[in-house]
């Protein structure tokens, strides 16, 4: 069952969502080398409680932190940890944040330090995979016209993508129908409404596609060991066009020129 939105929920679900860009700003100021990922939690969890919310990731499912830290060859749903961060590193960091009933779901991946050609390239082809999906999403469409704009910028720059995890609809649940994957077929799927909410999030490997997951249960990782890169806005479905609920406005003050 796919919910749509009234504009008042779309209106609350804003509201969470900017809360996660934010603290993906906070978060953003604090990494540098020698910083643990421990202590990135700890201050995106003191944020999102500062403002009146409560991380959507603590708990969920039995995750033990508030923002997942996946770091280099990991992918998705990396457990922060003593881990230090050093110089050529790259950290995605995924946050979500619950108020007024309804999340908010948004993803960064930063650079610790100077980081090679390569992978600022890696970087910037997700990120500009994100914003072709987010036009793709258009009234009358269909699901899959998005997955296919992701897939088809990602593999012509000659990047994977990850297949095991996907973009899903967000409301009073953090995931909710429908799934949305970063690959797919233009004109398949189910029809795009207005209201309709969603996360996409590419997920984009430098090397092969495949992954496999870490013996915590949580941690996925690219079974070639080469980097990936992940980002993810949560938007509203909308006549006018897609309107993007959570920002990177935030975390690119903060980055300023280094921002990719
Ligand atoms: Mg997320
Ligand atoms: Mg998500």
């Amino acid at each position: 069952m796919i919910y749509l939105k009234t504009d008042e929920e779309i209106e609350l679900l804003r509201i969470s969502n900017l809360i996660v860009a934010r603290t993906l700003a906070e978060v953003g100021k604090a990494i540098k080398p020698g910083v643990t990922t421990l202590a990135l939690d700890k201050l995106a969890e003191e944020f999102i409680r500062s403002n009146d919310a409560v991380p959507s990731f603590l708990g969920y499912g039995g995750f033990p932190n508030s923002i997942c830290t996946s770091v280099n060859d990991q992918i998705v749903h990396g457990i922060p940890s003593n881990y230090e961060l050093k110089d050529g590193d790259i950290v995605s960091v995924d946050c979500g944040a619950y108020k007024n009933g309804f999340h908010g779901d948004s993803c960064y991946t930063f650079c610790v330090g100077e980081v090679s050609p390569e992978v600022l390239s890696l970087l910037k082809t997700t990120k500009e995979a994100l914003y072709k999906g987010i036009e793709a999403a258009k009234v009358g469409g269909r699901l899959g016209d998005i997955g296919s704009a992701v897939q088809t910028h990602c593999e012509s720059n000659g990047y994977s993508v990850v297949r095991e995890f996907v973009g899903h609809g967000v409301g009073h649940d953090m995931h909710e129908e429908p799934m949305v994957p970063n690959y797919g077929r233009r004109g398949n799927g189910p029809m795009l409404k207005d209201g309709m909410v969603i996360a996409i999030e590419p997920m984009i490997n430098l090397g092969k596609k495949d992954c496999y997951l870490e013996s915590d249960g949580w941690t996925a990782v690219t079974s070639d060991h080469k980097y990936a890169a992940h980002y993810e806005h949560t938007i509203a479905i909308r006549k006018g066009g897609a309107d993007i609920l959570s920002s990177f406005e935030y975390v690119e003050q903060v980055l300023g020129n280094k921002a990719i």
